[in-house]
């Protein structure tokens, strides 16, 4: 009998911001996530860990998604595995070329987080041979989902930007009152700390700024 195991997801994106919200909220959903940030990567990270699904963008450098799904659907290992287009591209026809192409499904940018893992979770379910445009949650999978939010919001603004903000103003401490006695690679050590709390903070202000924290 074949054990179960969280699935895991394959990311393939270039875009870090883009790779870093997807990752974000599929690990708050409880996914295990795999990282690529270019084509060539991404089929070699496939053929090595067999994801379950493999989300992955349009504009890639060294391989685009074009060439990715061609790869992946040519591999007699991976050929099961849905792979679903991240993508910008919204108008019918590129819809259809996305299908005719080998992706089983597409999902737009930019990214909603409201609705990203509950669309991503369908292709997982098998699920998708439904109409992409369609709503799908049922009343209890939303009342699940919203328990979801509420949990992540709580997370993210108590557990996550508290201590972003600590990490921020301890070494805006170090820098202010020690700065002179220290070498410039530490000063610069601790300008990067800050600089990396800060984005991070951002990324949580622009998430809790969005529906469905907003709403
Ligand atoms: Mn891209």
């Amino acid at each position: 009998m074949t054990e179960r195991r969280e699935p895991r997801i394959l990311v393939i994106e270039d875009n870090n911001t883009n790779r870093e919200l997807m990752v974000y909220l599929l690990k708050a959903f409880g996914h295990v996530t795999i990282e690529a940030c270019d084509g060539a990567s991404g089929v070699a990270a496939a053929r090595e860990q067999h994801p379950d699904l493999v989300l992955c963008d349009v504009h890639l450098p060294k391989l685009d998604g074009y060439g990715v799904v061609r790869e992946l659907k040519n591999d007699d290992g991976l050929r099961e595995v849905p792979v679903v287009a991240v993508t910008a591209l919204a108008m019918v026809g590129d819809r259809d070329r996305m299908l005719a192409s080998g992706f089983d499904g597409y999902i737009s940018k930019p990214i909603a987080p409201e609705t990203f893992v509950s669309e991503v979770q369908r292709f997982l379910t098998g699920d998708h041979a439904r109409d992409a445009t369609q709503p799908v949650a049922s009343d209890a999978a939303s009342e699940s989902t919203d328990r979801k939010l509420e949990s992540l919001e709580f997370a993210l603004s108590h557990d996550l930007r508290a201590p972003l903000r600590a990490i921020d103003g301890f070494a805006r401490v170090l820098l202010d009152d020690f700065g002179a006695e220290l070498p410039k690679p530490a000063r610069d050590h601790l300008r990067t700390i800050r600089n990396e709390a800060r984005r991070a903070a951002g990324i949580i202000d622009n998430l809790l700024e969005s529906p469905p924290f907003t709403t």
